[in-house]
Order: structure tokens, then sequence, then C-alpha cells
């Protein structure tokens, strides 16, 4: 299966965010599924240009930046089927559980159920029947390259139970998808709590999407708990605790000091001012 990621380049003028959405297509019968259509025209003119017929979609969770094109697509799509793992999704068609399989003609899809960032957030695993390529986990805003979601309806151990049994334990050549492209900001982070790890340091080889788990696990310090560096930095040893300090002072170093207006920062996306 072919997954295209959209998004935050092509998005970038219509919604102005670092939101990926992505499709999964299955080669031979055209079927795709999308995960997280939060611009649905775009996604339309894709399925329509490349003679797909989309089938389902997969939400990660329910906010409105991954959510918000359900409602519109299924309108749009007949017979189309929504799910996700919160009644707050829009659109919402099938509500899943904890290791439910969904199967799309070759394409099988493992619900991971991830609360913490909100208290219904699913992550989907993915692979092909007959197929060598890698699996594939979409981690919306649980895991991201180098980082790791808000904990903003669960607590640390939920999330450290979501990082290191639930995700930590797929295959370590899983490729990883994430909701959002923080990946510069976060490995600036990385460096900040391990600046003596090499695989951190910012420079042009950095990780972008898909990442692997194995390589997460080089230098994602919220999946580095154990290290002693990462242990230095939050001055705990237990990892829990680890992970708790680690996302408050995540939090501080996000905070801009002063948020440019929107018109600035879409010039800065178009390269119109240095930062
Ligand atoms: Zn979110």
């Amino acid at each position: 299966g072919l997954i295209v990621q959209i998004g935050p380049i092509e998005s970038v003028i219509s919604i102005l965010e670092d939101n990926y959405m992505y499709l999964v297509i299955e080669e031979q019968s055209k079927q795709a599924v999308a995960v997280d259509p939060a611009v649905p025209h775009r996604l339309l003119e894709i399925v329509k240009r490349e003679g797909l017929s989309l089938t389902a979609v997969l939400t990660t969770h329910h906010h409105w930046d991954h959510a918000r094109g359900n409602e519109a697509l299924v309108k749009e799509v007949p017979g189309l089927r929504v799910y996700g793992g919160d009644d707050r999704i829009g659109g919402l068609t099938d509500k899943v559980t904890n290791a439910q399989e969904l199967k799309f003609n070759s394409i099988n899809v493992r619900c991971l159920f991830t609360p913490c960032h909100t208290s219904g957030h699913m992550c989907y695993f993915v692979w092909e029947d007959e197929c060598t390529d890698a699996p594939a986990v979409f981690t919306g805003d649980t895991l991201f390259i180098a980082g790791c979601g808000r904990f903003l309806e669960g607590t640390a151990e939920q999330m450290y139970h979501n990082l290191t049994q639930v995700l930590g334990s797929l295959p370590q050549d899983t490729k990883v998808f994430c909701g959002h492209e923080y990946t510069i900001k976060n490995l600036k982070f990385a460096m900040l709590v391990e600046p003596e790890n090499e695989k951190a340091r910012d420079d042009d080889d950095k990780p972008t999407v898909p990442s692997t788990l194995i390589e997460e696990f080089e230098y994602n310090p919220f999946l580095r708990l154990s290290e002693e560096g990462v242990q230095k930095f939050t001055g705990k040893t237990d990892p829990i605790e680890v992970l708790r300090v680690l996302r408050k002072e995540k939090d501080k170093f996000k905070k801009p000091k002063e948020r440019p207006s929107p018109h600035a920062m879409l010039a800065l996306e178009w390269g119109l001012l240095r930062p």
C-alpha cells in the first residue's frame, strides 16, 4: 500500500497549520483509507485525481484540527465509514475499542487505545497482507518525531504506558506517521535535554515523517526515560516521574515569548521574512 502524506507544505495556504493528513491506498483495488483528513476538499481532489475510492476514515482524536473534515466527507462520499475512539469525533459512524482489528481488503488496521492527549485517543497500526514493506503506525498527537503530545486529558502514567507498552512494543521497523510537523522544535528540546546525544543534533540529517520506532528510541527523549542524561536533566530516576518533568519542561519550552501575527506567520512560511 502506498501512503500519501499531505501537508504541511501542501496545506499551508488553506489552513496555516502543521497538520498531516494521510491516505493509505491499496494499489490493486484503488481503495483508500484516510487518516485525520482535516482538509476534505484537498483530500477529495487527490482521491479523484488518482482514481481512488475512499472507503474509510480513521480519526486519531476529536480535536478540530484532526476531525473537522469528517462531516463534510460523510456528506460527499456515500457509505463512508468514520472510525474513532471518542464520541466527540464529528461524523463518527463506528466507535472502536483497543485491539479491535479492521480490514479493508488487504489492508489491516489494529486500533491502539492511547488515552492521555485526549481521553479517547487512538493510534492505528497498519499492515498489508502478502507485503514485505514495514508496517506503519499513525500516532496522531501521542507520539511525534522526537517528541510527544501534551497531556491534556490524561496522566504521565497513561502516556508512559502508551509510549513504552503500546507503541514501544510494536516491530522496531514500524514507520511512524504523526499528526503534526514539530520535528525541528522537538529536536531543539531534545538537544537541551541530551546535549551529548549526537542523534538529536539538528543538522541536515534531521528526521522527518515517516521516521521509524528504532530511530525514535535514538533521539526522542520521551522514549529515553532511563538514559542517564534524561534523568539528569529532570532530576528524577523513576521513569514516570522523568516523563512527568520532561513534559512540564517541554510545555515551558514551547511557549513563545511573543506570538507572531497570522500575517507574519504566513510571510514566514512563504520565506518573505527571516525569523
Ligand atoms: Zn490534538
